[in-house]
């Protein structure tokens, strides 16, 4: 299928690149940076140490740091200070300045000097910011969204080949992008159809769940439209072209995936937040401490007063603030599998706190997606057991979903089935058969009407199975109504909470599905939803979101189905069911692996309980090493005589990253 080019597997070998890059540089910045700070620790000061330390820095400096440096002049040009702004100036005049106290120690006054002639150096303070940044990296690229996966699933939903009636009624296989458009195609039973078009002899019944989400085939006859990547069911029938390659809707249900994936915004950082009001106050505290010294500090002033500015820039650079948030993330995403919350999207895990708006589809989302037998009616002198053996032991014959719903029961009431004799299937109504030599019919109204059955003692029954929303088949013997059968998808037991939860909490919550406008009633009758959408296609659901979105609301999207794939990619937070379909799962940033609705309160809480970490984690990457910009800024100079000095910077460093670490680690046994 000739299909709008989306480029998914560049798109994801990027991804993976950028993700092994970090590695090899964070792998070979750790196995450099272990000397240097091992004999930084040891306080180790002969040149030749100093010089070992020099040698070993540079590579992690320049090349491992180099990304970031990148960064840093970004944001310079774009004048928007970030994390990389500081990390980029901080071990840059670290390296800068301990190159110099290497290279020329003899340029720095003597108060600076040593007794073994060399000048206190901040290598280590470089290679461990350097090296702690990239491992945060590493692990913020490792969680990153794969987008990709979901593409080429639906793109394997449409046949690789079509069976082309040509014009001397021969019939020949050929690749489903040589379909053109007024080709006519037989499609048997059990197939995928190929392309979009109208059926024009022959009838059968449809799995269009790709498009509706409902599992019940849609009956289809001549003049019906019919859809590539729906599936056929038992009947033949030969169709005519209309719409192929990016026509198709399954193409563009494709393309808005891949749309909605790109044009995300991005989350902005909390780091960076912040990082645009720190840097600012500490190009201004190196300034007034240039000013400062140069004008009223001891003689040389100008070395003095560089040399402190530039002990305030490498101070002010927190060497744990690349870890803040991608360990709370790492250890929160853990925390969250255990109970059954995959998040492929940590991003989106951030974001999952201010939603506000959830959109649920129905079917295999509220609703357990599969219908199950739920009412049960007969009349003396018949009993429900016979009833049940009659109905499945016919509808063995049968594929129909609503059958399976009743073998299903009669297998778990281990009733044993019968043999019938004469099995008829009438296509959209019903199946009928001899059993012991007794006439059954099995079916809709309209069944029994051919078979001239009298309903009029079931109508009061009837009524009721329908005002549950159950669709209802009746069972007559040799004539006779003897009984009803309801069929319904039920909703999952957990859901009734879940959302009563979510509305307590405020969240405005909308049902979007692709199924009938009574059916949508009934279920958020039984809800007590308010807000519901009803025989939506794929992409109307995308729209339906995208609209709330306008109106400046957070919105979150649950579903199961392929017709959801684009609401979920559109979705500031996509929400599958791990129940359902893989693109779903693959268009979403979360799963709930049971499929179970209350894991979405429990996610809420783990995101708003990750929020929170990150938060204290800044607080703890920021906090110590504020506190030694006075110092390095000569506040204790006039008082004790105490500049700050690479050890100072190594108690910060050690402290903050500890905390930032040991903290993390709490959300591994929060209670969600
Ligand atoms: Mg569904």
């Amino acid at each position: 299928m000739a299909l709008e080019p989306v480029e998914p597997a560049s798109e994801q070998e990027e991804d993976q690149s950028e993700f092994k890059d970090m590695r090899s540089r964070f792998w070979v910045s750790l196995i450099l940076t272990l000397p240097v700070f091992t004999t930084a620790m040891l306080h180790l000061t002969s040149p030749l140490i100093l010089w070992g330390q020099f040698i070993l820095t540079t590579p992690v400096v320049l090349w491992g740091g180099w990304p970031f440096f990148v960064r840093a002049w970004q944001s310079f040009q774009n004048k928007s200070p970030n994390m990389f702004t500081l990390i980029g100036m901080g071990t840059g005049v670290a390296y800068l300045y301990s190159t110099i106290a290497v290279l020329w120690p003899n340029i720095f006054p003597g108060g600076f000097i040593n007794k073994d002639g060399t000048v206190a150096v901040y290598f280590e303070a470089a290679t461990v910011i350097i090296t702690l940044v990239l491992l945060g990296q590493m692990l913020e690229l490792r969680a990153r969204h794969q987008t990709g996966s979901a593409i080429r699933e639906l793109l394997n939903l449409a046949p690789p080949t079509a069976l082309k009636i040509n014009q001397d009624r021969t019939e020949e296989l050929v690749l489903v992008d040589q379909v053109n458009v007024g080709d006519r195609l037989r499609i048997k039973p059990g197939e995928k159809i190929p392309v979009d078009g109208v059926i024009v002899e022959g009838q059968s019944s449809v799995d269009e769940s790709m498009l509706s989400g409902e599992a019940m085939p849609v009956q289809k006859s001549t003049g019906g439209r019919v859809t590539g990547g729906t599936v056929n069911g038992v009947g033949t029938f030969i169709m005519k072209a209309d719409r192929v390659g990016a026509d198709t809707l399954l193409a563009q249900i494709v393309k808005m995936v891949s749309e909605a994936q790109r044009s995300r915004a991005p989350i902005q950082n909390l780091v960076d937040k912040l990082a645009a009001y720190f840097v600012p106050a500490v190009i201004i505290s190196a300034v007034m401490t240039f000013i400062i010294w140069s004008g009223w500090g001891p003689h040389p002033r100008l070395v003095y007063g560089l040399v402190n500015a530039v002990a305030v820039l490498i101070i002010a650079c927190p060497c744990a603030l690349g870890l803040a948030t991608p360990m709370s993330v790492m250890v929160g995403v853990g925390r969250g599998a255990k109970a059954g919350i995959l998040i492929k999207n940590a991003l989106a895990l951030q974001s999952l706190e201010k939603v506000d708006t959830l959109v649920f589809d129905k079917t295999g989302t509220l609703t357990e997606g599969k219908p199950r037998l739920i009412g049960l009616h007969t009349w003396e002198p018949h009993r429900k057991e016979d009833l049940l053996k009659w109905a499945a032991s016919l509808e063995m014959a049968s594929e129909h979903p609503l059958a399976a719903a009743v073998i299903n029961t009669a297998r778990e009431l281990n009733i044993s089935l019968l043999t019938p004799k004469n099995i008829e299937i009438h296509r959209g109504l019903g199946i009928t058969g001899e059993i012991d030599g007794v006439h059954i019919a099995i079916g809709n109204r309209a069944l029994m009407d051919q078979h001239q059955v009298n309903l009029s003692k079931g109508e009061e029954k009837f009524l009721d199975f329908e005002k549950d929303g159950q669709t209802i088949m009746f069972v007559a013997r040799d004539k006779n109504l003897v009984g009803l059968l309801g069929v319904k998808d039920p909703i999952k037991d957990s859901t009734p909470e879940a959302v009563e939860d979510l509305q307590d909490s405020g969240v405005g919550l909308t049902m979007a599905t692709g199924d009938s406008l009574i059916a949508a009633q009934i279920t958020a009758r039984l809800l007590n939803i308010n807000s519901y959408r009803a025989q939506l296609l794929p992409h109307q659901k995308k729209e339906l979101v995208e609209k709330l979105q306008s109106q400046g609301r957070k919105v979150a999207m649950a579903g199961d189905g392929i017709n959801d794939a684009p609401a979920l990619a559109q979705a500031d937070v996509g929400i599958a069911m791990g129940t359902g379909t893989d693109i779903a799962m693959e268009s979403s940033d979360i799963t709930l692996v049971h499929g179970d609705l209350k894991s979405i309160a429990q996610a809420r809480k783990l995101s708003h309980l990750m929020m929170r970490n990150i938060k204290q984690n800044l607080f703890f990457a920021f906090i110590y090493n504020s506190l030694g910009i006075p110092i390095a800024a000569g506040i204790l100079y006039p008082v004790f005589g105490i500049l700050l000095s690479p050890m100072i910077a190594g108690v910060a460093m050690s402290f903050s990253s500890v905390s930032v670490i040991a903290n993390a680690l709490r959300l591994r046994k929060i209670k969600i």
